[in-house]
């Protein structure tokens, strides 16, 4: 069983910009990608999932497209020769997320978006509004995701994967994502994915500001293996 860190990110810059809410240091996430680097994991886009599961990868997913990861994030990953998956709300492309009140940061504009494919990066399917799907009703989930893969493909984006704002699935979500012709659906949850997992709700592990080396290393590696455990002794209890 191959597990698969996914990891997500949000914006990334200093702190006395961008404060400390989603947000990780570009210093940071340089340290992160050497350590991933230093364990020998290949860099795999969320896409390439619907292909094909790599032996020892790791992907990294940044949510909501800020112009600080365009700013200080995509400086890093270029210099260390490392794509990543971007999602982006279509319906607030070049705006702000204001989806998060009086912490609305801006987000990256069309052309901005379009360079960052060219160059290899991917960018998917955010939804058209930010909603938290699982709390909406079947015609506006599929509306949600439907009207974004299109608007995407209008401004000459080829969206191949689904990320949910706040990790919000259900079979619904998930059915409503088939629908529109995704193979592949990014939720959140404590826990590496793993192979067998249904692709259309994959579990991330949320990248925090605290997150330096040794933290991160326990977030992305040790925990989740903790808690397989645990869950595999209660389940032993429960059938003995
Ligand atoms: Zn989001």
């Amino acid at each position: 069983m191959n597990r698969l860190p996914i990891l997500c990110y949000h914006k990334v810059g200093p702190a006395e910009v961008e404060g400390r809410f989603l947000n990780v240091e570009p210093t940071t996430l340089r340290a992160q990608i050497g350590f991933l680097k230093r364990r020998g994991l290949g860099f795999v886009l969320a896409r390439d999932l619907v292909r094909e599961w790599p032996k020892r990868g790791v992907c990294l997913t940044f949510d909501d497209a800020y112009t600080s990861l365009l700013e200080y994030g995509v400086p890093v990953l270029a210099s260390c020769g490392v794509r990543a998956s971007i999602y982006a709300v279509s319906g607030r492309v070049g705006q702000t997320s204001d989806w998060d009140g009086e912490r609305a940061r801006p987000l990256m504009a069309w052309d901005a978006l379009r360079a960052l494919q060219e160059q290899g990066f991917e960018i998917g399917n955010h939804t058209v509004d930010h909603f938290a799907l699982a709390t909406l009703d079947q015609p506006e989930i599929t509306g949600q995701i439907r009207l974004a893969h299109e608007r995407l493909s209008q401004e000459g984006i080829h969206s191949l994967t689904v990320c949910y704002p706040y990790g919000s699935t259900s079979p619904n979500v998930e059915r409503a994502a088939s629908e529109v012709g995704y193979d592949v659906g990014l939720a959140l949850g404590k826990r590496l994915a793993r192979n067998g997992d249904p692709a259309l709700g994959l579990p991330r592990i949320v990248v925090a500001y605290s997150d330096v080396v040794p933290k991160f290393w326990y977030r992305v590696f040790i925990r989740p293996l903790l808690r397989e455990w645990r869950q595999f002794g209660a389940t032993r209890q429960q059938s003995a």
